[in-house]
């Protein structure tokens, strides 16, 4: 029987129906071309051969290999606990060698005294060097097998069936006359030329069994650009599509109430930054095609007056804008900001949010629907189906990573032709990255701060120091400042969390009395939350104590001091986010971290980084080399960045070659009609082309 991609591996030679359905069960693998995309998820290194003198020194402790002797060989019984232990030495030391599970016919098999090498994990203990289950090879052996071993992730269930490393070495042997057969080559000579990208099947062959490291290193490189390059045609496929098809409203005039504002109201001039913001917005809005433009900008950066002027625009040209944000607090402040700064215009706007009454509601939809309202700010409230427009032409999404994909389309269906679209994220991150995951969004960046804005001062102290940062805090207040202390709040150890909060609370207001003390978190009704916010805001509280409710947007330029307690447990964008909230005024202002006097190494890397620098697209490239880009642009769109081989972060040059080339690609040959662009065509027919894409933006 012929076998292709398709092939069940149960006719895969060393299967077998049985065990086929075994490794389907449990790695979800039922075609051969499943199993060739089951890449080892490392190799062991066998040319490297160490000295056991330098085994106390090593990093890698996982694939040793030594070459030597075993020069005893012992057997303890106790009671059922058999075990075998071989002293194995070379000419600079020796360690121990354990079985823990063998069959007597190994103690036959091992040799003594005879020169052989052993591989495995190295353990410490004792004072004592030990490889526990070592893989034992005789030299005469070594000729043919290769210096780089894959290694394949399997399981104690496949384990105790035979299925180990060996039967994956034996089936991926037997496949290595298949491959050339059955892998279709998907890139054109020409690119592959251009590019030095091996052929597709010499890339499977390699990844599976590699010579060396080179080749090696060649395979990887061609698997991670055919992720790269797949998926970045399907964006440029996508942006095309969008720019024959879509319609837009277009925006061509900016009139009074621009005009007004600009000249009149504007209390600062804008930063060079935000004016390019602007005038990349403006060319959009003006043509008949809808806008979807990512505004990315620090904390800080003054992304809502970019937005406030980008709705004038829309305003001008006789179109309702939205503002949604995430949090109720959030959209209040955008609100009351607002709505001060356009107190002298007849601009109107209102605020709509879960807690908005229900005959307000009511007469806020009917003047959206006659088109009296030309603002709405609100929070995912918004999104409900009762609330309609006469003529909405911009949607404005503050901190968008804050909603999920599903929510942000809704937005769109409230019009036959869909508003422009202005999403606006304060975790800035990579651009290569940023084109990839926001693959179909134009990209805006306010790369810099307002003038004059003071660096905030960022410390790390430990609790045992804790007296003394509130003893500095209680100095601030006296100078008339505000402070924060923002307590971790995580949902598996919740309860725990609010006693902490609370105790927090308790012991804040005692010693800090008679300064006025106030609360934050997630679980009080809205109108406390606004009635302790605005306390705050006001500058009646001199202190602020909250969970990360905090964490995006809040606006009070007085307060100066951010303490947070048990940093280590928050991550490094949310405590950058949250350091954002203070240096809004003329003050100078101070982030002090307190963490507990132990840190893993991972969490004194983040309070490292955030104390050394305030860029945030600096912060995010940490963050994301700490945590994977998944865990940091939320769960619920990770999907879109899920690659087997390619990494977003590492591999930011091949992403750019790979735009590179599909640029050239498209523009000369838009549809891919061309003979030579045959195999990409068909691949990405039957690979990349989704069935439905969500919404019009990612
Ligand atoms: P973010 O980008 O984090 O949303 P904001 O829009 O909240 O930042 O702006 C932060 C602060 O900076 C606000 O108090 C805002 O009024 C102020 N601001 C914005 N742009 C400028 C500017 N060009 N010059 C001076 N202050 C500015
Ligand atoms: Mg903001």
């Amino acid at each position: 029987m012929r076998v292709s991609l398709d092939s069940s591996i149960e006719h895969i030679k060393g299967i077998g129906g049985e065990r086929a359905k075994l490794i389907s069960q449990v790695l979800g693998i039922f075609t051969l071309e499943d199993l060739l995309y089951f890449f080892p998820y490392k190799y062991l290194d066998k040319s490297r051969v160490y000295k056991v003198r330098d085994l106390g020194s090593l990093k890698e402790v996982s694939g040793v290999q030594l070459l030597g002797k075993i020069l005893r060989l012992e057997e303890a019984n106790q009671g059922k606990h058999r075990r075998l232990t071989a002293v194995f030495s070379d000419d600079t030391g020796s360690v121990e060698l354990v079985w823990f599970k063998y069959s007597s016919w190994l103690i036959d098999k091992i040799p003594v005294h005879k020169e052989l090498y052993v591989f495995g994990k190295v353990n410490y203990f004792n004072r004592k060097f030990s490889i526990a289950h070592p893989e034992i090879e005789f030299i005469e052996n070594r000729k043919n097998s290769p210096a780089l071993v894959p290694v394949y992730s399997g399981s104690e269930k496949l384990l105790k069936r035979g299925i180990n490393a060996k039967f994956f070495e034996k089936i991926f042997h037997s496949l290595q006359n298949i491959i050339p057969s059955t892998v279709e080559e998907n890139l054109p000579l020409y690119l592959r030329e251009k590019l030095c990208l091996v052929s597709r099947s010499t890339a499977f062959q390699e990844v599976h069994f590699p010579r060396d490291r080179v080749t090696l290193h060649n395979a990887e490189r061609r698997l991670k650009f055919d992720e790269a390059f797949f998926f970045q045609l399907r964006n440029g496929l996508k942006k095309k599509k969008h720019e024959r098809y879509s319609v837009g409203h277009p925006m061509p005039s900016v009139g009074n109430s621009f005009n007004y504002f600009y000249k009149h109201v504007l209390p600062f001039s804008l930063t060079e930054a935000q004016k390019r913001v602007l005038r990349e917005i403006r060319s959009d809005m003006k043509r008949p095609i809808q806008m979807n433009r990512l505004l990315q900008g620090d904390v800080g950066s003054g992304k809502t007056m970019v937005a406030l002027l980008t709705m004038l625009i829309a305003i001008d040209n006789g179109f309702q804008c939205v503002l949604m944000a995430p949090t109720e607090i959030l959209a209040q402040q955008h609100y009351h900001a607002i709505s001060s700064l356009l107190k002298l215009s007849n601009v109107r706007i209102a605020l709509l949010t879960g807690s908005t009454k229900s005959h307000e509601r009511r007469a806020i939809g009917e003047q959206l629907l006659e088109g009296s309202l030309s603002i709405v700010v609100g929070t995912h409230a918004l999104l409900e189906d009762n609330v309609r427009f006469k003529r909405l032409g911009l949607a404005i999404i503050d901190e968008q990573h804050r909603f999920g994909v599903a929510q942000r389309a809704k937005l769109w269906y409230k019009n036959k032709i869909p508003p422009h679209v202005l999403v606006m994220t304060a975790t800035p991150i990579p651009r290569t990255l940023a084109m990839s995951y926001y693959s179909d969004l134009e990209i805006s960046v306010i790369d810099e701060l307002p003038m004059g804005r003071k660096p905030v001062i960022t410390v790390h102290r430990k609790d045992k120091d804790k007296i003394s940062v509130f003893r500095f805090a209680l100095e601030e207040i006296k100078k008339g400042r505000q402070v924060y202390f923002v307590y971790p709040l995580v949902k598996e150890s919740k309860a725990l969390d609010y006693k902490n909060l609370r105790e927090g609370f308790e012991y804040i207001s005692d010693f800090f009395s008679p300064y006025n003390v106030t609360m934050l978190h997630g679980q009080m009704k809205a109108e406390e939350k606004e009635r302790n916010m605005a306390y705050f805001a006001s500058g009646e509280a001199q202190i602020m104590v909250a969970t990360t409710v905090i964490e995006v947007g809040v606006n009070v330029p007085n307060a100066s001091v951010m303490i947070i307690e048990s940093a280590e447990r928050f991550g490094l964008s949310q405590l950058h986010q949250l350091r954002g909230r203070v240096g809004r005024g003329i003050e100078q202002s101070f982030c002090i971290l307190l963490t507990s006097d132990v840190l893993s190494g991972d969490a004194r890397k983040r309070i490292k980084t955030l104390c050394e620098t305030h860029d945030g697209f600096l912060i995010s490239e940490v963050d994301m080399q700490l945590r994977g880009p998944g865990d940091i642009l939320g769960t619920q769109q990770s999907g879109v960045i899920d690659f087997k081989k390619l990494d977003l972060i590492r591999d930011q040059v091949l992403i750019k070659i790979s735009r590179d080339a599909v640029d050239y690609i498209l523009k000369k040959d838009p549809e891919l009609n061309h003979p030579e662009h045959g195999m990409i065509k068909k691949y990405y027919l039957k690979y990349y082309k989704e069935q439905q894409i969500w919404g019009k933006i990612s």
